[in-house]
């Protein structure tokens, strides 16, 4: 089988991080031994979180390692674009397809009440998540008020009950309880869409085989399986790979260390 691997920087640090350049390695192997594809795919979709220059110093970076890609945004490739905040009408589109089946609801929650709410659960020692008060409004009535502007975001309708579990390709089988999966925004009320949707689309879209990535995406991947179950695809082989660490086992610290390539 050949093998379709990505990295999916986000341009929001100063330069190539040195984690990614060890994934963007690891992905490489995996793609070209196999005689696949590598691709680069910028997630630029934290519009708060950009650095100006950094996605070009990704690429130069990759580039001087010697890691060539097959397919990104400055080489294209046949799933043009490889740039998130480039694809937005495909997000909405997958959005809109898990509403109609009753993965997804609108949330026209305020700011303000999502604060107290946080509030409350911090004072009750209770897990950070969302009380699912617009889960239950009426989808019809729902649709209509988002389309007469009302400002809204789209969140995933993660079951009450059950377990979600995935094989990790070197760890093994690990399993989250539903209970404790948060009914995580998909759709943001700019109309981009978070990571967790991104990344699902993304990596469905363009045929991804191999999803090869650092350990502290794990609590991210149960949402990632709901969703790829939700929409009825199948899931790639997943594999999370150690961090990088400091001699004495800490983590690496942008402040401290020199983590930049
Ligand atoms: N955008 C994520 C990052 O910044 C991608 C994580 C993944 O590989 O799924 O690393």
């Amino acid at each position: 089988m050949k093998a379709r691997t990505r990295i999916a920087p986000s341009p929001t640090g100063q330069d190539l991080h040195i984690g990614n350049a060890y994934t963007a390695l690891i992905n490489y192997v995996v793609a070209t031994k196999s005689g696949g594809q590598f691709i680069v795919r910028i997630e630029d979709t934290d519009r708060t979180r950009l650095v100006e220059g950094s996605e070009s110093r990704i690429l130069s970076s990759l580039d001087w390692l010697g890691i060539p890609h097959h397919e990104g945004p400055d080489v294209g490739g046949p799933f043009a674009p490889y740039r998130q905040s480039e694809r937005l009408p495909e997000y909405k589109k997958y959005a809109d397809e898990l509403i109609g089946k009753g993965h997804a609801y609108y949330c026209f929650c305020t700011p303000q009440r999502l604060e107290a709410m946080r509030k409350s659960q911090e004072a009750e020692h209770k897990p950070p998540m969302y009380d699912g008060f617009c889960k239950t409004l009426n989808t019809d009535e729902s649709k209509k008020r988002a389309a007469s502007g009302e400002k809204h975001v789209i969140r995933m309708n993660v079951p009450d009950e059950g377990n979600t579990s995935f094989t990790d390709l070197i760890r093994g089988e690990i399993t989250f309880e539903n209970k404790l999966i948060d009914d995580q925004v998909l759709l943001k009320s700019d109309g981009f869409p978070t990571y967790h949707l991104g990344v699902v689309v993304d990596d469905h879209v363009m045929g991804i085989t191999h999803i090869i990535r650092g350990e502290e995406w794990i609590p991210s991947t149960p949402k990632h399986i709901l969703l790829y179950n939700f929409f009825g695809w199948d899931i790639p082989a997943i594999a999370h790979v150690s961090v990088l660490r400091n001699p004495d086992k800490s983590k690496l610290s942008k402040r401290k260390n020199p983590v930049w390539v």
